[in-house]
């Protein structure tokens, strides 16, 4: 299984886009790895977990073939992780011209399927395109994306909706991305255990919005990370092996990759960047 890490910020992407802060400008300064797009994975080439709005740089900077994605699995309906308006660009044709289509499959919570539809009606005055099958999922809800399993968990985020992260399986291997989550509640080692059915994670890719600063609700950072890693080793869930990443940096963490670094790595996690490709 092959993990790209497309964008490795929140919301507000590093450096800011309308910000004079001193992180924002010490990253800019810097480049390489301090430059965050907004968060987004892509893997194997067919299956991405959101598409922000950084998507169109995504594409140019990593020259990729959207086209093969198939299934699109949203967290939830923020606007760093759901872009409707780019979204709606996949409709065939003029959007789009791609021989033999099929459908994207687009699989998301309820808030997320309305901002969906809102935004097809906004293109098409009608609140379905034939591209895009746009599935409401929740907690629980297990995907078949070719030789992909995918299982959703819910987040602690946003009340407002059910938030959601995603375990993407291929045989024996695996991957969980959580971000935009504060520690996961009580239940789920227990419902992560009942998935994994004996297997260990391969790796893991936590939220680090808040950096080296106090985490607060819906959001964690180093400190919550290692308090994270250290659940799934009690819980036997991971073990030696299993690779820890952190991501979804805010400038307001006031960290950059190399203070990152040196926070998370004698934890036994690495602090991802943009481009980063994880194989497993
Ligand atoms: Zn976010
Ligand atoms: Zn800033
Ligand atoms: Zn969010």
């Amino acid at each position: 299984m092959e993990i790209l890490f497309l964008g490795t910020a929140a919301a507000e992407g590093i450096p800011s886009i309308f910000c004079r802060c001193e992180t924002c400008r010490r990253a800019a300064e810097a480049g390489g790895r301090e430059i965050r797009t907004r968060c987004a994975f892509l893997v194997n080439k067919h299956l991405m977990l959101d598409l922000g709005p950084d998507i169109m740089f995504h594409k140019l900077h990593y020259n990729l073939d959207l086209a093969a994605v198939d299934s699109l699995c949203i967290t939830h309906s923020h606007t760093d992780h759901l872009n409707v308006t780019d979204l709606a660009f996949r409709a065939c044709p003029v959007f789009a011209h791609i021989p033999n289509e099929s459908p994207l499959k687009v699989y998301a919570n309820k808030k997320s399927c309305d901002r969906i539809r809102d935004g097809i009606l906004l293109e098409f005055s009608a609140p379905e395109h034939p591209s895009l099958s746009v599935i409401e999922i929740g907690p629980g809800s297990v995907i078949e994306s070719g030789e992909l399993n995918v299982t959703a968990f819910r987040a602690v985020h946003d009340q407002r909706e059910d938030c959601l992260f995603f375990l993407v399986e291929k045989g024996e291997k695996n991957f969980l991305q959580i971000n935009d989550s504060a520690q996961p509640c009580g239940e789920f080692e227990r419902d992560l255990a009942r998935v994994l059915n004996g297997r260990k994670l391969k790796a893991i890719s936590m939220d680090c919005t808040h950096g080296r600063e106090k985490g607060s609700r819906g959001h964690m950072g180093v400190e919550e990370n290692i308090a994270l890693k250290k659940r799934l080793l009690d819980a036997a869930l991971a073990d030696k092996n299993t690779l820890f990443f952190a991501t979804h940096f805010s400038h307001n963490g006031h960290s950059l990759h190399s203070e990152l670094n040196e926070a998370l790595a004698p934890q036994g996690i690495t602090p991802a960047w943009d481009g980063m490709t994880l194989t497993i």
